[in-house]
């Protein structure tokens, strides 16, 4: 049996690293079914230390 790679879309939590698929590719995952976060698609360089260090 020939070996093929099937490609889905998924998410990955840039809190926790978790990987995960989405019951419905409609709807964008509210939180990490694994860490909870809420801020699981935001890069991880954005973090609240940013925002206070951040001068403007
Ligand atoms: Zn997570």
């Amino acid at each position: 049996m020939p070996e093929i790679e099937i490609k889905v879309k998924g998410y990955k939590c840039n809190n926790c690293g978790a990987e995960w698929l989405p019951r419905s590719n409609k709807e964008k995952p509210l939180i990490c079914p694994k860490c909870k976060s809420a801020r699981w698609d935001l890069p991880k360089k954005f973090k609240e230390k940013d925002l206070k260090t951040r001068k403007n």
